[in-house]
């Protein structure tokens, strides 16, 4: 795959842009979405470089993908979403419209989410 090191995360990463930081470890980094859709709405993504979910699960470690998906689980239950639920959402490529090359899981909630697709993207 085809890592561009100037996408967006990337530069947060490299502490070139500030982010709203939720959790920190060695491999993992959870800050809030730019831009809320939801009462909640934080951002995880893992150091490495992986442009999108079938990049880092083809490519990172057993270990790397394990360690990731806990830390998503981690990070719920430090939110309190644990009992009232919550979505996780990792667009991948185009027709996801995935808009930032670096993979990242976003975890929604603190509120009624509703159906998972609008009337707007819904299949015509
Ligand atoms: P996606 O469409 O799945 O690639 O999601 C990318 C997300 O990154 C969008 O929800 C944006 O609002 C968010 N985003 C873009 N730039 C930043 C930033 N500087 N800090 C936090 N979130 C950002």
């Amino acid at each position: 795959m085809n890592y561009n090191h100037q996408n967006v995360f990337a530069k947060i990463l490299r502490g070139e842009i500030t982010s709203q930081k939720i959790y920190e470890d060695e491999e993992v980094l959870a800050f809030n979405d730019i831009s809320q859709a939801s009462k909640i709405h934080v951002l995880v993504i893992p150091k490495g470089h992986y442009q999108n979910y079938l990049d880092f699960v083809s490519n990172a470690s057993e270990n790397q993908v394990a360690n990731f998906f806990k830390k998503v689980s981690m990070i719920v239950k430090m939110l309190k979403l644990d009992e009232s639920g919550f979505r996780l959402i990792a667009n991948n490529g185009d027709d996801a419209h995935q808009t930032v090359e670096h993979f990242h899981v976003h975890l929604l909630g603190g509120q009624k989410l509703g159906p998972l697709l609008t009337s707007d993207n819904k299949l015509r």
